[in-house]
């Protein structure tokens, strides 16, 4: 199927109001590594990119990047050799373990293990668990998957918040668990899970707290001792560290008695050619050469998040609500799982009426260079409970000002009064711009194979 503009069609009605513009800007609050990135558009020119996706990976902070260039000349192995280089970058690798320890309010029987990102942090968790988990339904996969796979029990989501701990409760009461799994906040709708409460009702009931922090961590401070989190996974890749690290920390208990994530160097006490003796944590979850780079990165992204934590949220709060409300009065349908849930981040999914959401993805992307995602964002129990098929999805991140938000709302509010200005075909399950002549950067390799 191919959509064309129609001249003076209106495929919506008009919005009732238009987006309230606010006098004073909200402007940045740290600075990004390509932050005055321009895009091409499929209509010719280019516009600074408005990045509405920090929730599936954000862009490096330049003191990230400062950082891992200023490691780069010492650059050798982690643990692994005598040289000058080599210490320092054991120093570094370790140090970073250490910050980063500190920054999430680690304990001391809590270990810091370094791991690919939160998907490989909680399939290493389901690994060392030693009895039942219980899990909710409106996870995102990397938080359900592993459980589902060993026999989790799933506790459904009620219409409130309220009766969503209740029913877990009444679950953890039933039968004993040892872990509940929660997401910090949804990769879906920004709202938060009140952890304390959580940590509470597992610790009552002899469960220990697992906690998704993929989406939370980013945009808050985390302090597993005082809000009673047991484990906590993270991903470099959303903090702006995007150099392949991710966390799972937590008691060491279960992690020293459990396999080792991956069987090889670095893991080990002593080996002969038919037995092993496996090394404790954080050592025998590390198999292989550590990834130095993603370390540091990662530590140094938590400090700067934990230098701007109050202001930031402050931030996040006012352009959350100007984008929620903007959508809003044009007309878009702006999910949520519970109206009770007190507080969110800055990710806001929506859906306008009769319209499908890779269309208006792929439009935003082509016609007004604006950044979002479409899909299911792998929560798709989550969209079945919601009842809707496909959503958009726009996040925030310390990059995001309220022109970002602005174009958005101004963009859609254009989609819906006129339509798109181009032709879109329909391809592999997603739309395409025909045509689309908009070049792909020189620094990208070509994709031809040469034969040698
Ligand atoms: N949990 C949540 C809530 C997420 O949003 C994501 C990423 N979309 C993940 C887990 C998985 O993170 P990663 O892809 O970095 O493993």
């Amino acid at each position: 199927m191919i959509t064309h503009p129609v001249p003076g069609h209106t495929r919506h009605a008009q919005p009732s109001s238009s987006p309230a513009r606010e006098v004073h800007p909200i402007r940045p609050l740290a600075a990004l590594v390509g932050a005055s990135q321009q895009v091409p558009l499929v209509q010719g020119g280019q516009v600074p990119y408005a990045n509405l996706d920090y929730a599936a990976s954000a862009p490096a902070l330049e003191s990230v990047a400062a950082r891992v260039n200023e490691i780069l000349p010492l650059y050798a192995s982690v643990h692994r050799g005598a040289g000058y280089a080599s210490l320092v970058c054991t120093a570094a690798y370790e140090s970073a373990r250490a910050e980063i320890a500190c920054f999430i309010g680690a304990g001391p029987t809590d270990v810091v293990i370094f791991t690919r990102n939160t998907t490989d942090a909680l399939n290493l968790l389901a690994s060392a668990a030693p009895g039942p988990v219980v899990y909710l339904d409106v996870e995102h996969h990397a938080n359900l998957l592993p459980w589902q796979a060993r026999g989790g029990r799933v506790v459904t989501a009620q219409p409130t918040l309220a009766a969503t701990l209740s029913a877990i409760g009444d679950e953890l009461a039933r039968h004993p668990a040892a872990l509940l799994a929660v997401t910090g906040a949804s990769n879906v709708t920004g709202e938060l899970l009140p952890l304390p409460d959580l940590a509470a009702l597992a610790h009552r009931h002899g469960a220990r707290l697992a906690v998704d922090g993929a989406q939370l961590v980013p945009h808050r401070a985390v302090d597993m001792g005082s809000a009673g989190v047991d484990y906590l996974a993270f991903s470099g890749h959303k903090v702006y560290a995007p150099f392949g690290a991710g966390v799972l920390a937590g008691p060491r208990d279960w992690l020293d008695a459990a396999s080792p994530h991956l069987a090889g160097g670095g893991a080990v006490r002593e080996v002969t050619p038919t037995t092993v003796a496996w090394a404790d944590s954080p050592a025998r979850h590390e198999g292989g050469t550590p990834n130095l780079l993603g370390a540091v990165a990662l530590a140094e992204a938590c400090r700067v998040l934990s230098s701007l934590a109050p202001g930031a949220a402050a931030h996040e709060a006012a352009l959350t609500g100007r984008m929620r409300g903007g959508l809003a009065a044009l007309g878009a349908t702006v999910h949520t799982i519970w109206p009770d849930a007190v507080e969110s981040v800055g990710i806001v999914s929506f859906s306008l009426p009769g319209t499908d959401a890779a269309l208006l993805a792929t439009y935003l992307s082509a016609e007004h260079g604006i950044g979002v995602r479409d899909g299911r964002f792998c929560a798709h129990p989550l969209f079945a409970r919601l009842g809707i098929d496909r959503a958009v999805r726009a996040s925030l991140g310390l990059g995001s000002s309220s022109e970002d938000v602005d174009r958005l709302i101004g963009a859609v509010e254009t989609f819906m009064v006129q339509g798109p200005s181009w032709s879109y075909q329909q391809s592999g399950g997603g739309w395409q711009p025909v045509p689309d002549s908009r070049p792909m950067p020189d620094a990208l390799p070509g994709s031809a194979c040469t034969e040698a």
